[in-house]
């Protein structure tokens, strides 16, 4: 069934749907998976089976029609219950599961826009995103503005200037992460979309970094929220997913395009996701604290870092090392617990060089200009021990700090220092 998302359609998930804001996303994760219908038909709701069927059969046209299922490409058992576990974490009417974030991106882009319309686009997101808004999204005939989204005063006049120079049918769509990528800083949804509703303009919304369980973009002001469930929400660096979120009618519409363009997710990767889901909360507590703990040590080294970018309750952060590129390669080379990978959010610690892989799209004057510079260090905290990979971290960095003396900047002189 083409164009028809995920929603609460069944008894059970309506009870869910009652009270799934009252319930706390620890408990609606720990539970995800269990409580779609299908689960009770197969009386596997703690083990769910993986669905890895093309195609299915009927033994009539009007069985066929009734079906939800009738093709992999268009949905799946597997599919629905991860739409529907992170519809409801979100606080969502309706969900769709996707191949990747990308494609959750993708998708949902294509089905609302046309050409003429206009995209304005943070200036500091993930690489892919970035290419994707500047090559695919223009080549399609659309106007894409990069702006800092997260500076309400900038975002405004961006609109009104689209507004002037703009037909009067053609839509504006607002994107930015709700904590950006590398440079991790932190939007204030509900602030962005008054703005954005009074230029009618819709609100798409990644919220990967911040996961459902510190941010609800939705019930912030959101039209659609978005997410690489790579990332936390599957969590072990195994699988490759995305998830698109929102009401029952433009998730329908990233549906139709998920569909005929094949951006539909395998019902492995939806079982993958499903489970890690169930432990989200835990994992999230566990990395949230130790990047905390990290941040106070990395501050307290007065050498070799200029920058550390921080903001609570997030598992990834960021910070600059004196000596650009060679003292990054210092600190790569010297890591022993910490992982070189140029991804995050699993369960091992791991660090990313932005300019060289995930930004790496991106011109360097357009890079340094953003503030991703060649010294920037990502960080993403997993779930190993504090004292590892304090340990591991301020080894490789006065490794590096000690190998650059001559540009060894104290941190606490340095007014580009910022919490
Ligand atoms: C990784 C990432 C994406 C892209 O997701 P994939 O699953 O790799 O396609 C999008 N947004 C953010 C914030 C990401 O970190």
């Amino acid at each position: 069934m083409e164009g028809t998302a995920v929603g609460f359609e069944n008894d059970l998930t309506e009870k869910l749907k009652l009270n799934h804001e009252e319930l706390q996303v620890a408990t609606i994760a720990a539970q995800a998976g269990f409580c779609n219908k299908e689960n009770f038909v197969d009386r596997t709701g703690h083990g769910k089976a993986i669905y890895a069927a093309s195609v299915y059969e009927f033994e009539s046209l009007e069985e066929y029609m009734a079906s939800a299922h009738t093709y992999g490409r268009c949905g799946h058992p597997n599919s629905d219950d991860m739409a529907h576990a992170i519809a409801c974490l979100e606080s969502a009417e309706a969900g769709l599961a996707t191949s990747s974030g990308m494609g959750a991106i993708v998708c949902t882009v294509l089905s609302l826009m046309k050409g003429g319309d206009t995209m304005i686009v943070h200036a500091d997101t993930n690489g892919g995103t970035n290419f994707f808004f500047a090559e695919h999204v223009r080549s399609f005939g659309m106007k894409v503005e990069f702006v800092d989204v997260l500076d309400v005063v900038t975002l405004e006049a961006t609109l009104s200037r689209c507004k002037e120079t703009s037909s009067d049918d053609s839509r504006v769509l607002i994107f930015f992460e709700t904590i950006t990528n590398p440079l991790l800083r932190v939007a204030d949804v509900a602030a962005i979309s008054a703005v954005g509703k009074r230029f009618g303009a819709l609100l798409l919304v990644d919220n990967t970094f911040a996961t459902p369980l510190r941010c609800k973009p939705l019930l912030q002001g959101a039209d659609v929220v978005v997410h690489s469930a790579t990332k936390f929400l599957g969590g072990h660096s195994d699988m490759i997913a995305g998830a698109v979120v929102g009401s029952a009618k433009l998730v329908s519409q990233a549906k139709a395009v998920a569909d005929c363009w094949g951006l539909s997710i395998s019902p492995f990767e939806a079982w993958l996701c499903v489970r890690s889901i169930r432990t989200l909360e835990i994992r999230m507590e566990r990395s949230w604290a130790t990047a905390e703990k990290l941040a106070v040590r990395l501050r307290a080294e007065k050498h070799g870092i200029l920058q550390v970018n921080s903001p609570p309750k997030c598992a990834v952060l960021s910070f600059e090392v004196v000596g650009g590129l060679e003292g990054v390669k210092t600190v790569i080379r010297s890591l022993g617990v910490i992982k070189f990978a140029s991804s995050l959010g699993g369960v091992t610690t791991t660090v990313s060089h932005p300019a060289s892989d995930s930004h790496a799209d991106l011109h360097p004057e357009e890079r340094d200009h953003i503030g991703i510079h060649d010294g920037l260090i990502r960080l993403s905290v997993g779930l190993e021990d504090f004292e590892d990979i304090s340990t591991d971290l301020l080894r490789a960095i006065r490794t590096a700090a000690a190998a650059t003396p001559a540009s060894v900047v104290r941190i606490d002189e340095d007014p580009s220092f910022t919490s």
